[in-house]
């Protein structure tokens, strides 16, 4: 793969069942999120001669962080961002965030949203773009919102997810949703056993269902397309999403 200098891209890489690890490169440098593995991470970087700038980590969760300390041997000098809250769970973090800081990174301005539900300490960042990759701001939000699904309780309570989901449903309609799993699939085909004739959600299925035939990922979504066929997002209280996470919880195909 050729990249521009100047160029900016976000590069899927999947590992393990279902994990996907987003890249970030700007300007030869890059930005990785929740290295499950090293190995798939180290090699692409190193083939498009790119720098490590920093790892992002959502949550603590050996499938998000399982990589970074080897990939960190390869470059010391790469500082890793996490939450403060789990400094005993990831203790490599070299820059410690709560929520709602404002960073620079790759000279983007990177907002931190702290979003527990998954997990205690489950953080999002959204990265707001000013180059010319158009105006639609990025979120990697880790195992808090999925395609047409959203993240199991593992830390969290109903009303913290539901709050933290409704923090990102505040933001705009145009909004890339890169989450850390290929999960929409079976997300939708669960949906659909509740609401059968619903429109938006078969719609997404059937598009999503030839995406996946293919080999193709169906993340990045957008914002606009979870309000439309995401059940955690559409639901309207913290009640009715607890309800929806446990029937899913226990839902088999
Ligand atoms: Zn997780």
């Amino acid at each position: 793969m050729k990249i521009e200098k100047q160029n900016f891209i976000i590069h899927p890489i999947p590992v393990l069942k279902d994990n996907i690890i987003w890249i970030w490169v700007k300007n030869n440098e890059a930005v990785v999120v929740d290295p499950a593995i090293s190995q798939p991470v180290i090699s692409w970087l190193k083939e498009n001669r790119i720098k490590l700038n920093c790892i992002l980590q959502t949550h603590h969760h050996e499938d998000h962080i399982g990589g970074t300390e080897k990939i960190l041997r390869e470059w010391p000098s790469a500082s890793v961002i996490a939450a403060k809250g789990d400094i005993n769970r990831i203790p490599f973090q070299t820059c410690s965030v709560i929520g709602n800081e404002n960073l620079v990174i790759l000279n983007e301005l990177v907002k931190v949203i702290s979003v527990p539900g998954h997990t205690k300490y489950h953080l999002s960042y959204l990265l707001h773009s000013s180059t010319n990759r158009g105006p639609d701001p990025v979120l990697f939000c880790g195992d808090t919102l999925f395609g047409a699904g959203c993240g199991r309780l593992l830390g969290g309570t109903p009303k913290q997810m539901f709050d933290s989901l409704k923090k990102i449903k505040s933001l705009p309609d145009n909004t890339k949703i890169y989450c850390a799993h290929e999960y929409t699939e079976s997300n939708l085909e669960w949906a659909l056993s509740i609401y059968p004739q619903d429109p938006n959600i078969k719609e997404r299925l059937k598009e999503v269902s030839v995406k996946r035939a293919k080999g193709l990922l169906t993340i990045p979504s957008k914002l606009s397309e979870e309000r439309n066929s995401n059940l955690f997002i559409r639901a309207k209280t913290s009640k009715e999403f607890s309800e929806l996470r446990f029937h899913k919880d226990n839902w088999k195909r």
